[in-house]
């Protein structure tokens, strides 16, 4: 009999399957159970409104058998069938050919990336058989057909006997080869293993006989073999319970189970959404950060299913990168079974599941913050860092997500403390929320600015994080509130009164400024006095935009070719330490020292802050000079 020609698109398809390189030719398994459901599922729904059908749910299943002498695997349901036609059309082609992108055909790699993301559908069966036949019933027809190919030269289409409605698909398993082993699939146990892997939730018991080694009855140390059929899979995913009739330790095995965690979730999160899309999510926060998590081999993503079916381990676009280190599964009736890659990032019911998970995790989040502080701050330790990143991140896009869930340590008691509640405390007189930045709490805490700022009584968020100070850059106010360095010339802790003092006295001594200044050179922009300090004789501020922490900071990244980015600074002198009067006497008796003092104040000023100095043995000879 002559063969039919599958069509175009179909060809270069299966062509693709037979000679794929793709290691995971494994899913063949749950492209073809989950065809299987999908035919049960359409034979249930008319069960439920026409009485003919005569099967009741119980009585809906998946078969499966292999046999490794005949090198077959059989996958045997009772669910709607195909006509002749449907054979034809539905074999022969493929169903949803817009998924595919064919210009890329000849490079392997997008080949297997399809393959592994999606799967194909049927014709993925073509990776591990040399031949498949299909003997189908449609439900109300009384011939069954049969549908037979060896691969790319054509297909038959054939009239054959089946009792009743349903398909019976037959894989003839390829011969192994030097690289691959295709035996393994005769394999019941592996078999079994990946009904479990794949396909553990779907709806109808997928049964196999497996064969079993029993003790004889009456006769000690004597076996024998018996067959026993066996429900593969266990057809209710905890996902789809409802959380009332989950306990922790369910939630907890489960977890460990899938996400390879030996220490128990620090919070679980069940949820189903419901409206345009709906979804079952089940979301796990980890206690601690997997081991490569903050670096770029990590992968974030969440397991994506439709009715039950695994379509993609990682799926990335379901969680944004602020929330990257949340792991767990969402599933959805409403998202086809073979959306391409390309489709599936401007796939709008991903995308409402995703703004779902988003604001679920949100709002857990800060309920823990509110009603579980140790455990929140357990979580923080852990990924605030990310939080933070987020928040600077795409130009502060995501601040309002993120700005009510991250924490400083403050200078009140050294423990976090969030902005909603440092504002809340704030003084009335205070204008603004004080931070300062540097290496550990302890550096910070000894910065002259901070023992001022301090002894004012206000509260000073302490940023010890890279990322810290241009996260809060990025968030520009809190509450209508700015934030304000307390290493920045621009603070303001005076009264009116000492404002005009200072400024009297600045402008009294310009001359002498001035000459400090000139031996400075560029190092810093202005010299001048301050009456912020309380017992520290000197300190360096930062004026404008880039803060001398960010300097640190921006100095560590590697180069870009562009020139490097310096804050703008002054070196401000406490007018009523004793070395303020020492200074004015030199300017009287002795400028070639009152030099001296400036470099040494400078290169002081930079050590107090954390800072390197440029020219160590130069402050060393100046400093044997005075003291020897
Ligand atoms: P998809 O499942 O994405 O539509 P497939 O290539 O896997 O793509 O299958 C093509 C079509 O063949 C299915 O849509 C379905 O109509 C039909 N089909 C496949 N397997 C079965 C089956 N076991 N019973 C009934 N119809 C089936």
């Amino acid at each position: 009999m002559a063969k039919k020609q599958f069509k175009t698109e179909s060809k270069k398809l299966l062509d693709m399957m037979i000679n794929s390189i793709y290691t995971h030719k494994e899913i063949f398994l749950r492209e073809l159970l989950s065809n299987a459901s999908d035919a049960i599922d359409k034979l249930y729904y008319r069960s439920l409104t026409d009485g003919d059908v005569g099967l009741s749910k119980e009585s809906f299943e998946i078969k499966l058998s292999a046999d490794k002498d005949s090198r077959t695997i059989v996958i045997e349901d009772n669910g709607i069938g195909m006509t002749r036609d449907e054979l034809e059309n539905n074999l022969g082609t493929i169903a949803k050919s817009g998924s595919f992108d064919f210009k890329n055909d000849n490079e392997k790699k997008e080949d297997v990336d399809i393959i592994g993301q999606f799967g194909v559908g049927f014709y993925s069966a073509f990776m591990v058989s040399d031949s498949i036949s299909v003997v189908s019933r449609a439900y109300g027809s009384e011939q069954a057909y049969e549908w037979k190919s060896s691969g790319i030269d054509g297909y038959t289409v054939t009239e054959a006997h089946k009792d009743s409605c349903g398909t019976v698909i037959t894989l003839h398993v390829k011969e192994d080869a030097e690289n691959e082993n295709y035996s393994e699939f005769l394999d019941k146990y592996r078999i079994r293993a990946l009904v479990k892997k794949y396909s553990d939730y779907l709806r109808y018991p997928i049964k196999m006989d497996m064969e079993k080694s029993v003790p004889v009855e009456g006769k000690e140390g004597e076996y024998e073999t018996v067959v026993e059929t066996q429900t593969l899979n266990s057809m209710i995913p905890i996902w789809k319970k409802q959380p009332s009739e989950c306990t922790d330790e369910e939630y907890e095995g489960f977890y460990r189970e899938k996400f390879f965690d030996y220490e128990s979730p620090l919070k679980i999160i069940h949820s189903k959404f419901e409206g345009l899309t709906s979804s079952d999510v089940l979301l796990f926060i980890p206690k601690h950060a997997p081991f490569d998590y903050y670096t770029k081999d990590f992968e974030k993503g969440l397991q994506l299913y439709s009715s039950g079916v695994l379509i993609m381990d990682k799926c990335a676009d379901l969680l944004p990168d602020y929330f990257s280190f949340v792991r767990g599964v969402a599933d959805s009736a409403d998202l086809s079974l073979n959306i391409s890659r390309e489709t599936l990032q401007h796939d709008a019911q991903l995308k409402s599941i995703a703004k779902n998970i988003e604001k679920k995790v949100k709002n857990e989040l800060l309920k823990m913050l509110e009603n579980e502080r140790e455990k929140y701050e357990e979580f923080f330790k852990a990924f605030g860092i990310q939080l933070k990143y987020g928040l600077y991140s795409d130009y502060g896009t995501h601040k309002d997500v993120l700005k009510d869930l991250i924490l400083f340590i403050s200078s009140a008691d050294k423990k976090y403390v969030s902005l909603k509640e440092y504002v809340s405390r704030m003084k009335e007189e205070q204008k603004t929320i004080y931070y300062a930045a540097g290496e550990t709490v302890d550096k910070i805490d000894m910065l002259p600015q901070v023992e001022a700022v301090k002894d004012k009584g206000f509260e000073i968020l302490y940023l010890t994080d890279d990322v810290d100070e241009f996260a809060l850059k990025m968030l520009g106010k809190y509450d209508d509130k700015d934030f304000t360095n307390v290493c920045d010339g621009g603070l303001d802790i005076l009264s009116d009164e000492e404002k005009k003092d200072l400024e009297e006295e600045n402008k009294q001594y310009e001359d002498m400024f001035k000459c400090m200044k000139e031996a400075l050179g560029d190092s810093v922009n202005v010299v001048r006095f301050t009456k912020s300090l309380k017992n520290h004789p000197v300190c360096l501020v930062s004026e404008g935009e880039v803060s001398l922490g960010m300097e640190k900071v921006l100095e560590k990244m590697p180069e870009n070719g562009a020139a490097p980015v310096k804050a703008q600074t002054a070196l401000e002198i406490n007018e009523s330490h004793p070395i303020a009067q020492k200074l004015r006497e030199l300017y009287g008796s002795d400028r070639e020292k009152l030099s001296q003092y400036a470099k040494i104040l400078y290169a002081q000023a930079r050590l107090i802050g954390g800072m390197t100095v440029d020219n160590p043995t130069e402050l060393a000879g100046l400093v044997c000079g005075l003291i020897s």
